[in-house]
């Protein structure tokens, strides 16, 4: 089974924080300003933002 997990991330820009999917598979965006903060992979989303919690279910 593919292990995959949500993490709570900040925004660099205006410290919003929000849950994003690991394996995002479209560009996550801050509900706040906008700011890209994950970009699919095609695998693991890259992350580009501060990861501040590991949510493994949600
Ligand atoms: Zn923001």
């Amino acid at each position: 089974m593919k292990k995959s997990h949500f993490v709570r991330v900040k925004c660099p820009d205006c410290e919003n924080t929000q849950i994003v999917f690991d394996h995002a598979s479209t560009v996550v965006k801050c509900l706040v300003c906008g700011r890209t903060l994950a970009e699919p992979t095609g695998g693991r989303a890259k992350i580009k933002a501060e990861v501040v919690e590991v949510v493994d279910s949600y």
